[in-house]
């Protein structure tokens, strides 16, 4: 069974908008992985179809009701499903490359994507949603978080990138940012191409590439840098 991810939205239209696209545009007309949607709305019971109310305790915006995201969640997955069931939320655990990597490994993911203020803390217990977070900003909703997750995990299924290589030596995969590349012209605008990178020598062109890709990582990443310094000890 090909990755599988059910997305749980108010906004089902914006999907699969830019998966739609490119690399996983292509891997989904290909049935690499599938994408399907479920609109909440449709599991309110009153006549405005409402899905949100005021937040217990006062304050501002509204909250999406636990009954109705709970109706939309059984009906999307069953008990048994064993894919995991995510609630994008900027509280969550930070979304990282391995995480891609773990998620693209296996069946798929319900991601139930937030709105307003966000959900009843009723429903999360309940209903076991990880929540996940994909940076330190607010966005309106869990719709764009959803497709960069899914963006990510997508090229990392087995057949989706037809060079693998070029996903190993990639930022993040090595605990170190990627170097810089060139391509044609030799020359643009007075900046030529590093000589190194020319020259043939495959063994000091690793060693320039190396390098940079530390030189880049302490200098836009002390938090990459450190981790990366300390993985090394634990080598030797
Ligand atoms: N009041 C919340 C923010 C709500 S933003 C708070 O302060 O934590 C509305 C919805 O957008 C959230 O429920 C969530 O689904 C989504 N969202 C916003 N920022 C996000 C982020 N950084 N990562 C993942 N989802 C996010």
């Amino acid at each position: 069974m090909a990755f599988h991810a059910t997305i749980l939205t108010l906004y089902p239209d914006m999907f699969p908008g830019p998966l739609g696209q490119s690399l996983s545009g292509r891997a989904l007309d290909k049935g690499l992985w599938q994408l399907q949607t479920s609109q909440v709305r449709d599991f309110a019971t009153d006549k405005h179809r409402s899905v949100d109310d005021t937040p217990a305790g006062g304050g501002a915006g509204m909250v999406l009701r636990a009954d109705i995201l709970a109706k939309a969640i059984d009906a999307a997955a069953p008990e048994d499903d064993p894919r995991p069931r995510l609630l994008m939320s900027p509280r969550g655990r930070p979304f990282t490359q391995a995480h891609a990597h773990k998620l693209a490994e296996g069946p798929g993911a319900i991601i139930v994507c937030g709105r307003f203020e966000g959900v009843d803390q009723r429903v999360i217990d309940s209903r076991k949603l990880e929540e996940v977070s994909i940076g330190d900003y607010i966005l309106s909703g869990g719709e764009i978080g959803a497709i960069t997750m899914l963006d990510a995990i997508v090229r990392l299924i087995p057949g989706v990138m037809g060079n693998m290589e070029s996903a190993e030596a990639e930022s993040f995969e090595t605990g170190l940012l990627e170097h810089p590349h060139y391509t044609r012209p030799s020359e643009f605008e007075g900046q030529v191409i590093p000589e190194v990178l020319t020259s043939g020598n495959h063994k000091k062109i690793h060693e320039w590439r190396m390098s940079e890709a530390e030189r880049i990582t302490r200098e836009n990443r002390p938090d990459l840098w450190d981790a990366y310094m300390a993985d090394e000890d634990d080598v030797d």
